[in-house]
């Protein structure tokens, strides 16, 4: 026999469980889509919505390398 009381409790720990899933799952996927710098040299993780690298402003969406030894005016 299930009392209100009792359902309520469980759809209370239920909620819990799914919300710390769900925060889990955020956090996994946030951390497995970084995008990597792909400077080996440099090899900073940045969040997906980066279009440049945060430390080293290298272009992640695989334009063209450009040389960073060379200085710009
Ligand atoms: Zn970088």
């Amino acid at each position: 026999m299930s009392s209100p009381t009792t359902f309520g409790v469980l759809l209370f720990v239920l909620g819990l469980a799914v919300l710390g899933l769900l925060i889990i799952v955020s956090a996994l996927r946030s951390s497995r889509t970084g995008r990597t710098c792909p400077r080996t040299e440099c090899g900073n993780r940045n969040p997906p919505a980066a279009r440049y690298c945060g430390r080293c402003g290298t272009n992640l969406d695989g334009g063209a390398t450009r040389d960073s030894t060379r200085k710009r005016a």
